[in-house]
């Protein structure tokens, strides 16, 4: 059955595609209508499942004649079927155990912030050193820990990092990893339901407190009181309290002295913009993981490009290689150029092409694109096609309000202005905004 998948995969799907979402899985075994697939890694299995799932399941349909729901798996150790070095097997097989052995506990950890997964450089050393101290022997050398720095830089991970090796040389340790928001509405929750006992035995009986994003609590006054009560409780008991925030304790405004002083008692690491060869180390390793091979050169390239924010770079990583999967070119310094600057070589596009586009992908119907409609989701998706043909075409605001069923140009410019403004601060709108530009310049290139 699994040939037969892959040969008409390999037919219907461009190579790349084909070969290094698809080819790397095997089928394991069709039971009950299910048909188990088993990719090399986790990240495989998550591309798979977003983009692929759909055609996997038409195309064992159209061979069985009858429909199968598929099941997606990581592969065990001995079956990896992918050609990674004995380092990053191992690194991946102590990851598969940590995340399987614990895995009821570990709801709240990311599977991928494990410290196998952290690359050590000059800029986190200490904060990682830190963290692994305190994962062997919680609640000795520092406590709290308060590891701070800037967006992106690895606090969370590292944090996580802590709980998943803790867990790994003692699972029966209660770790908890908590945002500060989740926190503050647990306990709103515990005061509406009359439920502040379970509440506090929750969060005091911990082992291992982790507390993201702690810089939240500024200004939250009784959020402030109650985790006061929490931290002594706990650091009372020798159990160990990980706190992470953007800025260090005395730059938190609105937090009581009493606890700027408890946050400062311990240990503060802090993590700062990683040199170059660190990103490239990150992308290299990242790049293991997805089991794609790139070019020292495209990672020099993509890594200086990227320099103030970890989850950035990555996430340029991951559009780069999707986009040069998905168009089936090679992996050059230039295609992935072309990819990251979509400002730089903006192909032309035709008025239609940028519909049709925005059409797809908000799932919002070109006439209601050119419609009157006010609703949000209309009217968000019009706005974001008006900036977009802006941006593609060299049509005047009157023209481009006609493409939109007749819209003033104030419209238009309204419209293009409030997107350009909102994308400088909206990182995942500037994200979208760019995925939307590849997936035109990929539509026209592709027409014509
Ligand atoms: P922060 O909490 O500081 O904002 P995160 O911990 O969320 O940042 O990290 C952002 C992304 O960058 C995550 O995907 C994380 O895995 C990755 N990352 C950060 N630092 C490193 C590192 N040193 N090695 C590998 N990946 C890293
Ligand atoms: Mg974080």
């Amino acid at each position: 059955l699994w040939n037969l998948v892959l040969d008409r995969l390999g037919q219907q799907l461009n190579r790349p595609t084909f070969e290094t979402w698809i080819k790397t899985a095997t089928a394991e075994d069709l039971k009950d209508n299910c048909l188990t697939i088993c990719t090399p890694n986790p990240f495989v299995l998550n591309h798979l499942q977003k983009h692929y799932i759909k055609i996997l399941s038409d195309t064992v349909e159209g061979i069985l004649g009858y429909p199968v729901e598929i099941h997606l798996t990581v592969a065990q150790g001995d079956n990896l079927a992918f050609g990674a070095d004995q380092e990053t097997f191992e690194a991946f097989t102590n990851y598969q155990q940590q995340s399987y052995s614990h895995h009821l506990k570990l709801t709240q950890l990311n599977p991928k912030y494990t410290f196998y997964r952290f690359v050590v450089g000059p800029t986190n050393r200490m904060a990682h050193a830190a963290s692994l101290a305190v994962a062997e022997s919680p609640g000795r050398d520092f406590n709290p820990l308060f590891l701070c720095g800037g967006v992106g830089l690895g606090k969370t991970h590292l944090m996580q990092a802590i709980g998943h090796y803790h867990l790994e040389i003692n699972p029966d340790a209660k770790v908890f990893y908590v945002s500060t928001e989740q926190f503050t509405n647990d306990l709103i929750a515990a005061i509406r339901n009359d439920s502040m006992q379970s509440f506090r035995e929750h969060y005091r009986t911990a082992d291992i407190l982790l507390v993201d994003d702690i810089q939240f609590i500024e200004g939250k006054e009784y959020t402030q009181e109650e985790f006061f009560h929490t931290f002594n409780t706990l650091h009372e008991a020798g159990k160990q309290v990980i706190l992470a925030s953007d800025r260090p304790p005395t730059q938190i405004p609105r937090l009581q002295a009493r606890l700027s002083s408890r946050f400062s008692m311990g240990l503060i690491a802090d993590v700062q913009v990683p040199d170059l060869e660190t990103r490239m180390a990150i992308l290299q390793k990242k790049a293991e993981y997805e089991n794609v091979r790139l070019p020292r050169t495209v990672i020099e390239y993509i890594a200086s490009r990227y320099t103030s924010n970890i989850r950035e770079l990555e996430g340029a990583l991951i559009r780069a290689v999707t986009y040069i999967s998905i168009a089936g070119l090679s992996m050059t310094v230039e295609n992935i150029a072309t990819v990251l600057n979509p400002a730089v070589e903006r192909v032309a596009a035709a008025p239609e092409v940028i519909l049709q586009v925005i059409s797809e992908v908000f799932q919002i119907s070109i006439e209601d694109l050119k419609s009157n409609s006010r609703r949000r989701e209309i009217s968000y998706a019009r706005q974001i096609g008006m900036y977009l043909m802006r941006q593609h075409t060299d049509l005047s605001l009157p023209r481009i309000g006609e493409e939109f069923g007749g819209k003033d140009h104030t419209t238009v410019m309204y419209s293009c202005e409030k997107i350009a403004k909102q994308q400088e601060q909206d990182r995942e709108l500037n994200q979208t905004l760019a995925q939307l530009s590849d997936r035109i310049n990929f539509v026209s290139k592709n027409q014509y």
